[in-house]
């Protein structure tokens, strides 16, 4: 089959073609970042309106790049054999134009309609490129708005092991930038700064690392920062950026690979593999490298441009639920929230 999905859970507007063969014949992204940069976060308005401006522009180039893939003059809507789109969690506002969208497609090309969930999405994202991998596994899903361990047993059956009981770790990124006066998003810029600085310079706490679960909490080590970039301030001392952000980072990285250590002994998995936009993290990405290979698990990550919010990865989902026949109802609504746990 030929899927067309469309993702619009938050500040991306993206659309992408897959095939039978599990190949993405297109994989565009739109970001709206600079539009909400200069609030120092994504205001959900504004992100539908420009979601309404974006999204045909955006689906005709996934369907004009998917035909030249596919050495076909054009591509058009009733050439599909299904159009999915993420539906939940995320920005209602902002899901509901995806949604409308492929509905309306689906409707006029009388084509199926599938829905897909975006943190399911994220866990698919170690699927592109990589027809060979399959679950078990577990998962670390890092992203804007969750912090989550979880054990995928085989597609479509996930247990949550942990989650953060307060901040999601891009969220602790983004409040850290915000805070040195970086912009936003926080993750890229804080990885740059890091990337020159000592890890050792300033002891900031390790949250949870003791708690004896897979539990976490970053609103702590975010307040630890914004302290301490306060007092030297106020000690009229200048601030060193770059050991803040490593020191930060180093913080982050050490309890997220700590649980995610014990994660693998507890289920036995074979595999471990990441997901959402902090797994674009080099300090992250390394520090997994690692302790895999101490492990002897095979680590498996989604390629960098696949981490943040993408239409790949809901291809991907929408592929398997294609073959398994999950189609949806037009009736079906774009919803806030969205269990992993739960079947949809
Ligand atoms: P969710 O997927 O939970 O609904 P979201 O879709 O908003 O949330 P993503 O788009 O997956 O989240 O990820 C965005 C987050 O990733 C931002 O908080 C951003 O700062 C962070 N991020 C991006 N690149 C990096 C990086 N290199 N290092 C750390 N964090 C990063
Ligand atoms: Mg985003
Ligand atoms: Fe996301």
């Amino acid at each position: 089959p030929l899927i067309l999905a469309i993702e619009s859970s938050c500040d991306e507007t993206a659309a992408a073609v897959i095939d039978g063969g599990e190949v993405l014949r297109s994989d565009v992204v739109a970001t709206q970042v600079d539009f909400h940069a200069r609030f120092g976060g994504v205001v959900p308005e504004i992100a539908s309106r420009k979601h309404i401006e974006a999204i045909c522009g955006v689906c005709d180039e996934a369907l004009d790049v998917a035909a030249a893939s596919l050495g076909r003059s054009r591509l058009r809507w009733r050439d599909l054999d299904a159009a999915a789109v993420t539906y939940a969690p995320g920005l209602v506002g902002a899901l509901v134009v995806g949604v409308a969208f492929a509905k309306g497609a689906a409707w006029g090309a009388d084509i199926p309609f599938i829905v897909v969930n975006h943190l399911e999405g994220h866990l698919y994202a170690n699927k592109i490129g990589r027809p060979d991998f399959a679950p078990p596994a577990v998962v670390s899903l890092v992203s804007g708005g969750n912090t989550l361990l979880v054990h995928m047993a085989d597609w479509g059956d996930y247990r949550v092991l942990g989650a953060t009981i307060d901040d999601a770790v891009g969220e602790a990124f983004d409040k850290v930038a915000k805070a040195l006066g970086l912009g936003y998003p926080g993750g890229p810029v804080v990885s740059k700064f890091a990337a020159e600085g000592d890890p050792d310079a300033i002891p900031f706490p390790r949250a949870m690392l003791h708690s004896g679960d897979l539990r976490f909490s970053l609103s702590g080590l975010k307040t630890a920062v914004v302290t301490y970039i306060n007092n030297e301030r106020a000690a009229g001392r200048e601030l060193n950026v770059p050991d803040i952000c490593a020191s930060f980072t180093a913080a982050v990285v050490d309890v997220q690979v700590a649980k995610a250590r014990t994660a693998l002994r507890e289920t036995g998995a074979p595999t471990f593999c990441l997901g959402g936009g902090v797994a674009a993290n080099p300090t992250l990405r390394a520090a997994y490298e690692q302790m895999c290979a101490e492990e002897g698990v095979r680590l498996v990550m989604p390629p960098l441009a696949s981490c943040g919010d993408n239409a790949g990865m809901i291809a991907e989902v929408a592929l398997d639920r294609y073959r398994a026949g999950a189609f949806s109802p037009l009736s079906t609504d774009a919803l806030a929230h969205g269990d992993l746990e739960v079947p949809y």
